[in-house]
């Protein structure tokens, strides 16, 4: 894959996941707003540290898409990003233009999905 097209896909993922931080973030302030003893928590939700705490507020489909984010940024710095975990080939730029945490190609997918796995 060409640098730009990583630059491309890295930007994308960074987008991503600040928006999935976002969403807990404001999940935190809103259960905070609705409790007793808010006022120190709120500073600390306030700020942007990426911490546990924060993440709690996350539902499990969330938290697996962080997950897969941060492998996908961990294979662009490793520069195995678009190739198919099962087979080795490489993933359409298409298909991960649309799903860009991809890990398999289209059919290597496809087979996983039969299996209902
Ligand atoms: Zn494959």
């Amino acid at each position: 894959m060409q640098k730009a097209k990583r630059e491309f896909f890295k930007k994308k993922l960074l987008k991503m996941r600040a928006a999935i931080l976002d969403k807990a973030k404001k999940l935190k302030e809103d259960s905070y707003a609705l409790g007793t003893d808010g006022i120190q928590d709120m500073a600390d939700a306030a700020s942007n540290a990426y911490n546990a705490d924060i993440l709690m507020s996350l539902s499990d489909n969330d938290l697996n898409l962080l997950k897969d984010i941060d492998s996908a940024l961990d294979k662009l710095g490793g520069g195995t990003y678009g190739v198919c975990e099962e087979c080795e080939e490489p993933i359409t730029e298409k298909r991960l233009d649309a799903n860009p945490v991809a890990r398999y190609c289209i059919n290597c997918q496809r087979v996983s999905e039969e299996k209902g796995t």
